[in-house]
């Protein structure tokens, strides 16, 4: 049997592609196959502005994102993260490959899509 206990060994992007409209694949180095929607991405935007850095509230609404958001540019920075460039001019979230790992949105790693809860209070 072979040692399956690979994954503590740096988690690195090995290819990236498109594997549909406004879907980014990334093949990481463990051979998992990501799957990425980028709205979902670009709605789980870790930096500042998006998430209260004391609290961890997300600030950023999911319905605040543009539906036909756009990637434009990606980024590597240091051998730990990308930066991604939005076609609503935000670039300012980091990802890291830990998190985006988190992201993935394969069968796999979410066997039911979860459904969006309505954050809506009854008065
Ligand atoms: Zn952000
Ligand atoms: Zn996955």
């Amino acid at each position: 049997m072979r040692d399956e206990n690979m994954a503590a060994t740096a988690l690195e992007p090995r290819d990236m592609e498109w594997l549909d409209k406004g879907v980014l694949g990334i093949q990481w180095s463990d051979g998992h196959k990501g799957v990425y929607p980028v709205r979902y991405l670009r709605q789980h935007c870790p930096c500042a502005a998006c998430v209260d850095e004391w609290t961890g509230e997300r600030r950023l609404k999911a319905e605040d994102v543009p539906v036909l958001i756009m990637l434009q540019d990606i980024e590597s920075v240091g051998r730990y993260a990308f930066q991604f460039k939005w076609s609503d001019g935000h670039d300012t979230g980091i990802y890291s490959y830990s998190l985006l790992r988190r992201l993935c949105q394969c069968d796999v790693c979410q066997p039911v899509k979860p459904v969006e809860p309505k954050s809506r209070r009854l008065m």
